[in-house]
Protein backbone atom coordinates (compact mmCIF):
# COMPACT_ATOMS: atom_id res chain seq x y z
CA UNK A 1 0.00 0.00 0.00
CA UNK A 2 1.13 3.35 -0.58
CA UNK A 3 1.10 6.39 1.51
CA UNK A 4 1.73 10.09 1.46
CA UNK A 5 5.28 10.68 2.33
CA UNK A 6 3.96 13.91 3.83
CA UNK A 7 1.26 13.53 6.03
CA UNK A 8 1.08 9.56 5.60
CA UNK A 9 -2.59 9.45 4.49
CA UNK A 10 -3.07 6.12 2.87
CA UNK A 11 -2.93 6.67 -1.23
CA UNK A 12 -3.40 3.20 -2.82
CA UNK A 13 -5.46 0.39 -1.77
CA UNK A 14 -3.25 -3.14 -1.09
CA UNK A 15 -0.90 -4.28 -4.68
CA UNK A 16 1.20 -6.18 -5.51
CA UNK A 17 3.93 -5.99 -7.84
CA UNK A 18 4.28 -7.08 -10.99
CA UNK A 19 6.37 -6.57 -14.35
CA UNK A 20 5.73 -3.11 -16.26
CA UNK A 21 4.61 -3.96 -19.33
CA UNK A 22 5.26 -2.46 -22.80
CA UNK A 23 2.59 -1.06 -23.59
CA UNK A 24 2.80 1.54 -20.29
CA UNK A 25 3.86 3.93 -22.99
CA UNK A 26 2.51 3.18 -26.35
CA UNK A 27 0.21 5.61 -27.49
CA UNK A 28 -2.60 5.46 -30.10
CA UNK A 29 -5.03 2.50 -30.45
CA UNK A 30 -8.55 3.02 -29.65
CA UNK A 31 -10.02 6.34 -28.72
CA UNK A 32 -10.93 5.32 -24.95
CA UNK A 33 -8.31 2.71 -23.66
CA UNK A 34 -8.46 0.84 -20.27
CA UNK A 35 -6.30 1.05 -17.87
CA UNK A 36 -2.56 -0.33 -18.49
CA UNK A 37 -2.68 -2.57 -15.31
CA UNK A 38 -4.62 -4.89 -13.44
CA UNK A 39 -6.28 -4.19 -10.15
CA UNK A 40 -4.34 -4.95 -7.20
CA UNK A 41 -1.35 -4.37 -8.62
CA UNK A 42 1.56 -1.95 -9.29
CA UNK A 43 4.79 -1.59 -11.27
CA UNK A 44 8.20 0.31 -10.80
CA UNK A 45 9.36 2.09 -14.12
CA UNK A 46 13.36 1.97 -13.03
CA UNK A 47 14.13 4.76 -15.48
CA UNK A 48 13.02 8.69 -16.05
CA UNK A 49 10.12 8.75 -18.43
CA UNK A 50 7.91 11.51 -17.49
CA UNK A 51 8.18 15.37 -17.51
CA UNK A 52 10.07 17.37 -16.83
CA UNK A 53 11.14 16.79 -20.89
CA UNK A 54 13.88 18.57 -22.24
CA UNK A 55 14.94 18.67 -26.54
CA UNK A 56 17.94 16.44 -27.26
CA UNK A 57 19.08 19.51 -29.12
CA UNK A 58 19.14 20.90 -25.57
CA UNK A 59 20.55 18.18 -23.96
CA UNK A 60 23.33 17.05 -26.44
CA UNK A 61 25.18 13.43 -26.41
CA UNK A 62 27.03 13.13 -23.93
CA UNK A 63 24.36 14.31 -21.41
CA UNK A 64 21.92 12.15 -22.70
CA UNK A 65 24.25 9.06 -22.02
CA UNK A 66 24.54 9.82 -18.78
CA UNK A 67 21.10 9.43 -18.27
CA UNK A 68 21.30 6.32 -19.80
CA UNK A 69 20.32 7.21 -23.66
CA UNK A 70 22.96 6.59 -26.16
CA UNK A 71 20.99 7.81 -29.45
CA UNK A 72 19.39 10.56 -30.27
CA UNK A 73 15.62 10.61 -29.26
CA UNK A 74 12.99 13.30 -29.42
CA UNK A 75 12.79 14.60 -25.51
CA UNK A 76 14.83 13.29 -22.82
CA UNK A 77 12.99 12.69 -19.45
CA UNK A 78 14.79 14.56 -16.77
CA UNK A 79 11.54 13.47 -14.18
CA UNK A 80 12.81 11.41 -11.36
CA UNK A 81 13.35 7.05 -11.73
CA UNK A 82 11.42 4.92 -9.71
CA UNK A 83 8.04 6.00 -10.61
CA UNK A 84 5.37 3.59 -9.36
CA UNK A 85 2.39 2.50 -12.00
CA UNK A 86 -1.05 2.21 -10.42
CA UNK A 87 -4.39 1.47 -11.86
CA UNK A 88 -6.50 4.68 -11.58
CA UNK A 89 -9.61 3.44 -9.33
CA UNK A 90 -6.84 1.78 -7.09
CA UNK A 91 -5.92 5.25 -5.53
CA UNK A 92 -7.62 6.11 -2.57
CA UNK A 93 -7.40 9.81 -0.94
CA UNK A 94 -6.18 12.09 -3.96
CA UNK A 95 -7.73 15.29 -5.35
CA UNK A 96 -6.72 16.61 -9.26
CA UNK A 97 -4.76 19.78 -9.39
CA UNK A 98 -7.08 21.83 -11.88
CA UNK A 99 -4.58 23.46 -13.87
CA UNK A 100 -2.18 20.53 -14.80
CA UNK A 101 -5.27 18.69 -16.32
CA UNK A 102 -4.33 18.64 -19.81
CA UNK A 103 -5.31 16.94 -22.56
CA UNK A 104 -8.64 16.82 -24.83
CA UNK A 105 -10.93 14.47 -22.86
CA UNK A 106 -9.06 13.77 -20.04
CA UNK A 107 -5.64 14.33 -18.04
CA UNK A 108 -2.49 13.72 -20.54
CA UNK A 109 0.21 14.04 -18.00
CA UNK A 110 2.40 16.55 -19.56
CA UNK A 111 2.31 19.39 -17.27
CA UNK A 112 3.67 17.49 -14.55
CA UNK A 113 2.26 16.04 -11.17
CA UNK A 114 -2.01 16.64 -11.30
CA UNK A 115 -2.99 14.50 -8.44
CA UNK A 116 -2.44 15.66 -4.95
CA UNK A 117 -2.88 14.17 -1.19
CA UNK A 118 -6.58 15.05 -0.21
CA UNK A 119 -5.00 15.71 3.12
CA UNK A 120 -2.34 17.89 2.99
CA UNK A 121 -2.11 18.90 -0.90
CA UNK A 122 1.33 17.95 -1.69
CA UNK A 123 1.88 16.60 -5.03
CA UNK A 124 2.47 12.81 -5.27
CA UNK A 125 2.08 12.09 -8.79
CA UNK A 126 0.00 12.40 -12.45
CA UNK A 127 -3.18 10.52 -13.64
CA UNK A 128 -3.38 9.90 -17.33
CA UNK A 129 -6.96 9.21 -18.84
CA UNK A 130 -7.07 11.45 -22.21
CA UNK A 131 -8.03 9.64 -25.13
CA UNK A 132 -5.65 7.13 -27.56
CA UNK A 133 -3.89 6.83 -23.75
CA UNK A 134 -3.69 4.11 -21.84
CA UNK A 135 -5.01 4.69 -18.17
CA UNK A 136 -2.51 5.44 -15.68
CA UNK A 137 -1.62 6.92 -12.57
CA UNK A 138 2.39 7.39 -11.74
CA UNK A 139 3.08 8.21 -8.26
CA UNK A 140 6.72 10.16 -7.36
CA UNK A 141 8.71 8.02 -5.88
CA UNK A 142 10.27 10.86 -3.52
CA UNK A 143 6.34 11.69 -2.72
CA UNK A 144 5.00 8.88 -1.56
CA UNK A 145 6.57 5.61 0.88
CA UNK A 146 5.47 1.85 0.93
CA UNK A 147 3.15 0.66 4.09
CA UNK A 148 3.95 -2.84 4.86
CA UNK A 149 0.48 -4.85 4.53
CA UNK A 150 -0.80 -7.61 3.37
CA UNK A 151 -1.42 -7.26 -0.25
CA UNK A 152 -3.59 -9.11 -2.63
CA UNK A 153 -3.04 -13.11 -2.99
CA UNK A 154 -0.48 -14.03 -5.54
CA UNK A 155 -2.17 -16.90 -7.92
CA UNK A 156 -0.40 -20.38 -6.65
CA UNK A 157 2.85 -21.63 -8.51
CA UNK A 158 5.96 -19.79 -9.41
CA UNK A 159 4.45 -16.72 -11.91
CA UNK A 160 5.86 -18.34 -14.73
CA UNK A 161 2.61 -20.33 -15.94
CA UNK A 162 0.71 -17.51 -17.85
CA UNK A 163 -2.28 -17.66 -20.27
CA UNK A 164 -1.37 -17.07 -23.45
CA UNK A 165 -2.51 -13.55 -24.99
CA UNK A 166 -4.15 -13.74 -28.48
CA UNK A 167 -2.32 -11.45 -31.23
CA UNK A 168 -6.03 -10.29 -32.44
CA UNK A 169 -9.30 -8.78 -31.18
CA UNK A 170 -11.61 -10.56 -31.04
CA UNK A 171 -13.13 -7.53 -33.86
CA UNK A 172 -10.52 -8.47 -36.53
CA UNK A 173 -7.41 -6.03 -35.41
CA UNK A 174 -4.06 -6.54 -34.04
CA UNK A 175 -3.61 -6.67 -29.83
CA UNK A 176 -2.13 -3.72 -28.72
CA UNK A 177 -0.27 -5.64 -26.34
CA UNK A 178 1.71 -7.47 -28.88
CA UNK A 179 2.53 -4.54 -31.13
CA UNK A 180 3.90 -2.94 -27.95
CA UNK A 181 5.52 -5.92 -26.94
CA UNK A 182 7.36 -7.12 -30.03
CA UNK A 183 8.15 -3.50 -30.37
CA UNK A 184 10.04 -3.21 -27.79
CA UNK A 185 11.67 -7.13 -28.19
CA UNK A 186 12.63 -6.21 -31.34
CA UNK A 187 15.35 -3.60 -30.35
CA UNK A 188 16.66 -6.56 -27.98
CA UNK A 189 16.73 -8.98 -30.81
CA UNK A 190 18.49 -6.41 -33.56
CA UNK A 191 21.06 -5.82 -31.21
CA UNK A 192 21.62 -9.45 -30.39
CA UNK A 193 22.13 -10.29 -34.07
CA UNK A 194 25.42 -8.52 -34.26
CA UNK A 195 24.09 -7.17 -37.76
CA UNK A 196 24.00 -11.10 -39.50
CA UNK A 197 21.37 -12.45 -40.90
CA UNK A 198 18.81 -14.25 -38.63
CA UNK A 199 16.83 -17.18 -39.24
CA UNK A 200 13.37 -17.27 -37.23
CA UNK A 201 11.21 -20.39 -36.53
CA UNK A 202 8.66 -20.32 -39.40
CA UNK A 203 4.72 -19.14 -38.33
CA UNK A 204 3.31 -16.66 -35.50
CA UNK A 205 7.43 -15.45 -34.67
CA UNK A 206 8.40 -14.77 -38.64
CA UNK A 207 4.96 -12.91 -38.80
CA UNK A 208 5.22 -10.89 -36.26
CA UNK A 209 8.82 -10.55 -35.94
CA UNK A 210 10.40 -10.96 -39.45
CA UNK A 211 9.40 -7.76 -41.19
CA UNK A 212 11.98 -5.47 -39.22
CA UNK A 213 15.20 -7.94 -39.53
CA UNK A 214 13.93 -8.61 -43.45
CA UNK A 215 14.31 -4.98 -43.83
CA UNK A 216 17.64 -4.27 -42.26
CA UNK A 217 19.66 -7.23 -41.68
CA UNK A 218 21.30 -9.44 -44.51
CA UNK A 219 19.14 -12.01 -45.64
CA UNK A 220 20.17 -15.76 -44.50
CA UNK A 221 20.58 -16.41 -48.47
CA UNK A 222 23.36 -14.63 -48.70
CA UNK A 223 26.93 -15.31 -48.56
CA UNK A 224 28.83 -13.99 -45.99
CA UNK A 225 28.47 -13.71 -42.10
CA UNK A 226 26.67 -16.69 -40.38
CA UNK A 227 22.94 -16.73 -39.85
CA UNK A 228 21.88 -16.71 -36.19
CA UNK A 229 18.96 -18.86 -34.77
CA UNK A 230 16.55 -17.66 -32.99
CA UNK A 231 13.79 -19.94 -31.63
CA UNK A 232 11.41 -19.85 -28.52
CA UNK A 233 12.99 -20.85 -24.73
CA UNK A 234 11.69 -20.70 -21.38
CA UNK A 235 9.21 -22.80 -19.00
CA UNK A 236 8.55 -25.95 -20.77
CA UNK A 237 10.41 -25.23 -24.08
CA UNK A 238 14.28 -25.26 -22.60
CA UNK A 239 16.87 -27.92 -23.94
CA UNK A 240 18.62 -27.94 -21.29
CA UNK A 241 15.80 -28.55 -18.95
CA UNK A 242 13.26 -31.46 -18.62
CA UNK A 243 10.87 -31.63 -21.28
CA UNK A 244 7.85 -28.98 -19.73
CA UNK A 245 4.44 -30.66 -18.88
CA UNK A 246 2.65 -27.20 -20.32
CA UNK A 247 -0.06 -28.03 -22.43
CA UNK A 248 0.55 -28.30 -25.87
CA UNK A 249 4.40 -27.05 -26.00
CA UNK A 250 4.52 -30.03 -28.78
CA UNK A 251 7.38 -31.96 -29.67
CA UNK A 252 9.51 -30.36 -26.48
CA UNK A 253 12.55 -28.45 -26.88
CA UNK A 254 14.81 -28.85 -30.23
CA UNK A 255 18.52 -27.91 -30.72
CA UNK A 256 19.69 -24.94 -28.62
CA UNK A 257 19.29 -21.70 -30.97
CA UNK A 258 22.13 -18.84 -30.88
CA UNK A 259 19.49 -16.06 -29.97
CA UNK A 260 16.37 -17.17 -27.03
CA UNK A 261 13.30 -15.54 -27.55
CA UNK A 262 11.76 -15.75 -23.57
CA UNK A 263 9.34 -14.61 -21.37
CA UNK A 264 9.94 -12.26 -18.67
CA UNK A 265 8.61 -12.94 -15.44
CA UNK A 266 5.22 -11.69 -15.11
CA UNK A 267 6.02 -10.44 -11.41
CA UNK A 268 9.92 -9.13 -11.41
CA UNK A 269 10.11 -8.69 -15.04
CA UNK A 270 13.18 -10.58 -15.13
CA UNK A 271 14.08 -12.21 -18.20
CA UNK A 272 14.49 -16.25 -18.19
CA UNK A 273 17.77 -18.16 -18.60
CA UNK A 274 18.38 -19.97 -21.26
CA UNK A 275 20.27 -22.83 -20.47
CA UNK A 276 23.42 -23.62 -22.75
CA UNK A 277 24.78 -20.44 -24.56
CA UNK A 278 22.03 -18.91 -26.30
CA UNK A 279 21.68 -14.87 -26.29
CA UNK A 280 18.42 -14.03 -24.29
CA UNK A 281 15.93 -12.10 -25.69
CA UNK A 282 12.81 -11.15 -23.58
CA UNK A 283 9.55 -10.50 -24.57
CA UNK A 284 6.23 -10.16 -22.66
CA UNK A 285 5.02 -13.38 -20.38
CA UNK A 286 1.81 -13.34 -21.90
CA UNK A 287 2.85 -13.09 -25.72
CA UNK A 288 6.08 -15.29 -25.07
CA UNK A 289 3.15 -17.79 -23.87
CA UNK A 290 0.62 -17.78 -26.76
CA UNK A 291 3.66 -17.91 -29.23
CA UNK A 292 4.36 -21.03 -27.32
CA UNK A 293 1.34 -23.01 -27.27
CA UNK A 294 -1.13 -20.91 -29.35
CA UNK A 295 -3.59 -23.66 -28.84
CA UNK A 296 -3.44 -23.60 -24.98
CA UNK A 297 -4.84 -20.10 -25.41
CA UNK A 298 -8.56 -19.84 -23.84
CA UNK A 299 -11.22 -19.14 -26.68
CA UNK A 300 -14.65 -18.45 -26.41
CA UNK A 301 -15.56 -20.81 -29.41
CA UNK A 302 -18.62 -22.24 -28.43
CA UNK A 303 -19.14 -26.64 -28.18
CA UNK A 304 -19.19 -28.80 -30.94
CA UNK A 305 -22.64 -28.88 -33.05
CA UNK A 306 -23.38 -25.10 -32.08
CA UNK A 307 -20.25 -24.04 -33.50
CA UNK A 308 -22.08 -23.25 -37.28
CA UNK A 309 -24.09 -20.60 -36.01
CA UNK A 310 -20.94 -18.78 -34.62
CA UNK A 311 -19.49 -16.67 -37.18
CA UNK A 312 -15.89 -17.04 -37.66
CA UNK A 313 -13.41 -14.78 -35.91
CA UNK A 314 -12.55 -12.09 -37.72
CA UNK A 315 -8.92 -11.42 -39.31
CA UNK A 316 -6.61 -8.38 -39.24
CA UNK A 317 -6.80 -6.58 -42.93
CA UNK A 318 -3.28 -5.40 -42.59
CA UNK A 319 0.09 -7.58 -42.17
CA UNK A 320 1.49 -7.09 -38.11
CA UNK A 321 3.48 -3.97 -37.32
CA UNK A 322 5.60 -3.61 -34.58
CA UNK A 323 5.98 -0.44 -32.33
CA UNK A 324 8.16 1.57 -34.24
CA UNK A 325 8.08 4.22 -31.54
CA UNK A 326 8.52 1.90 -28.57
CA UNK A 327 11.43 -0.13 -30.58
CA UNK A 328 13.64 2.96 -31.01
CA UNK A 329 12.93 3.39 -27.14
CA UNK A 330 14.00 0.82 -26.03
CA UNK A 331 17.16 0.03 -28.49
CA UNK A 332 18.40 3.92 -27.55
CA UNK A 333 18.54 2.80 -24.33
CA UNK A 334 21.03 -0.21 -25.15
CA UNK A 335 24.82 0.43 -24.85
CA UNK A 336 25.33 -1.51 -28.07
CA UNK A 337 23.45 1.51 -30.02
CA UNK A 338 26.89 2.69 -29.73
CA UNK A 339 29.01 0.21 -31.98
CA UNK A 340 28.58 2.06 -35.44
CA UNK A 341 26.20 -0.94 -37.48
CA UNK A 342 23.95 -0.63 -34.61
CA UNK A 343 23.42 2.65 -34.58
CA UNK A 344 23.18 2.69 -38.66
CA UNK A 345 20.12 0.14 -38.15
CA UNK A 346 18.86 3.10 -35.72
CA UNK A 347 19.21 5.91 -38.02
CA UNK A 348 17.06 3.91 -40.97
CA UNK A 349 14.70 3.16 -38.65
CA UNK A 350 14.05 6.58 -37.04
CA UNK A 351 13.44 7.82 -40.42
CA UNK A 352 10.60 5.56 -41.21
CA UNK A 353 9.09 7.21 -38.08
CA UNK A 354 7.11 10.66 -38.78
CA UNK A 355 8.47 12.78 -35.88
CA UNK A 356 11.11 10.54 -34.04
CA UNK A 357 14.45 12.25 -35.28
CA UNK A 358 15.26 15.73 -33.72
ZN1 LIG B 1 -0.42 14.02 2.52
ZN1 LIG C 1 -9.96 13.51 -26.57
Amino acid sequence: MFACAGCGAELSVPVARVALPAHAFRSGGERYLPPVLPPGAYAVDPEPHGPPLRRWAEVGAEAAAARGVYAPVPHLSFGAPGRILLAPGDTRGTVLVPERCDGCCGAAGGLGPNLACARCGREVGTRIDDCYRWQAVWLEPDAVRELPVAGPERPPGDGWDVPGLPPVEPLGWWSDHWSAAVGTALAHLLAASAGGPLVLPDGLVTVVFGRVPAAVLPSPLAAGAPARTVALVGPGLDPGQEPGSRPGSGAGPGPAPDLALVPRHPWTGEAWRPSGGAVPVPLDAEVWAYLAAPEAASTTRPPEGVERDDPLPLRPHRPFQPDRWLLLDRLARLPAVREPWLRAVYDRLAADVPGFLP
